[in-house]
């Protein structure tokens, strides 16, 4: 008979994060040995549990959450949305511009396939988070790469991105606080992507994730609140700043120039309807997270273990010879470079491949980011401080080795 293959809608899909290394890695720990992961953004895998209240929340919910909700979520956490829209200064949001998902993740996939034909081009940045970039390509659109800049702490390449929009942009995706490289946009940033929108009638997906996950004081704008004739898309939910990703609660806001789209929110109503709703328990955590007391603040002040976590990182990192890297603003990776000169590496797969073989440390690739070149990596600082410095100290030490090859 014949084989069963995978459809060619998956030819150009990717998700490198869960990809080939991670196989290797469950392997290596199904025979029993021991690995340190700097790999996944799995917060309360390393301790860092959501907030008692939000627990407490999903146990003492749960008798009544067991039937399906409207699609779009339950009226009470989407209000408490739109008073967190009204916070963050986006203007005339209501209770129905509101949708509530499985995660952002399950939003962000839906709302690419409610807007792609063939042919049609989405922005999306490199490095990104690789979603956006497999979303688009299985929702039929193109996926086409803006830079983000090293040289000014990895802030969009504006005249890239002008550079990259043809007829067939219909939007663009910014991931601020960013994954992988902990950027924080400023304001003068997010205007100048604001207009380019503005220009050529883009739609702006902004992933908003990390943004209570910020260090050293800084504050986080919300791009939807720089304007109401662009349409915006904006994705939060409670899996990072509240460390409950395994409850899988997201959110998504359409906001701005809603007439302009309104037959696309007809199509985001109707593939909200066919997979019926979000899960009921995650939905009603929402009003505890966002009312209650915000405990990222303590983890993120200075002293508090994520920014302890975050310094210690970039410093024994910094100290590697031939690694730099760009101290993050925000969320909970960076993004380090490796001197091609001192690295000359072919393939940076093996290359995370052999340092899990070696060392038994689990990083994620720069490629498997959508970065075109083989020279940087993922590090996610969420172990603790003992175990980022073996980490640390192993891939200094494969670092070395590589070196003297
Ligand atoms: N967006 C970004 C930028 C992420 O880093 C992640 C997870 O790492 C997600 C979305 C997924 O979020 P969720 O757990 O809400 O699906």
């Amino acid at each position: 008979m014949k084989p069963i293959a995978k459809s060619s809608k998956l030819e150009n899909v990717g998700y490198d994060i869960r990809g080939p290394v991670l196989d290797k890695a469950r392997q290596m720990e199904d025979e029993g040995q021991k690995i340190i992961k700097l790999n996944i953004g799995n917060v309360a895998a390393f301790g860092l549990m959501p907030p008692d209240e939000i627990i407490q929340d999903m146990i003492r919910n749960l008798p009544e959450a067991a039937g399906y909700t409207d699609s779009k979520g339950l009226f009470a956490p989407r209000k408490a949305v739109v008073h967190y829209c009204q916070e963050k200064g986006i203007k005339g949001v209501t209770v129905d511009d509101v949708y509530l998902g499985n995660g952002a993740s399950e939003l962000i996939a839906f709302s690419m396939n409610a807007l792609l034909d063939a042919g049609d081009e989405v922005l999306i940045p490199s490095p990104d988070y690789p979603l956006y970039t497999a979303v688009v390509s299985l929702s039929g659109g193109t996926p086409v790469h803006y830079r983000c800049d090293e040289g000014s702490g990895w802030l969009p390449d504006l005249d890239d991105m002008r550079a990259k929009i043809t007829p067939h942009t219909k939007a663009l995706v910014i991931i601020n606080p960013n994954n992988p490289t902990g950027a924080l946009y400023p304001d003068e940033v997010l205007r100048g992507i604001v207009e380019l929108a503005r220009q050529h009638g883009l739609i702006v997906f902004a992933d908003e994730i990390y943004d209570k996950t910020l260090y050293d004081g800084a504050t986080h704008t919300s791009i939807a609140s720089l304007a109401e004739d662009v349409v915006f898309l904006t994705f939060n939910g409670l899996s990072k700043n509240y460390r409950s990703c395994g409850y899988r609660s997201g959110w998504m806001v359409v906001s701005g120039d809603k007439k302009r789209a309104k037959d696309y929110i007809e199509g985001l109503n109707m593939l909200a309807s066919m997979r019926l709703c979000a899960n009921t328990p995650g939905q009603l955590a929402i009003q505890t997270a966002l009312g209650g007391y915000q405990s990222i603040k303590d983890l993120v002040a200075p002293g508090g273990r994520l920014a302890r976590q975050r310094d210690l990182a970039y410093d024994l990192l910094t100290q590697i010879p031939g690694v730099s890297v760009v101290k993050p603003k925000a969320a909970l990776y960076m993004f380090p470079r490796l001197d091609p000169k001192m690295y000359p590496i072919a393939d940076d797969q093996q290359f995370a491949y052999d340092l899990l073989a070696q060392e038994k440390v689990l990083i994620v690739q720069g490629t498997g980011f959508n970065w075109p070149d083989h020279d940087h990596f993922r590090v996610v600082f969420l172990p603790n401080t003992d175990d980022l410095t073996e980490a640390i100290g192993r891939i200094a030490r494969f670092l070395d080795g590589y070196r003297k090859r």
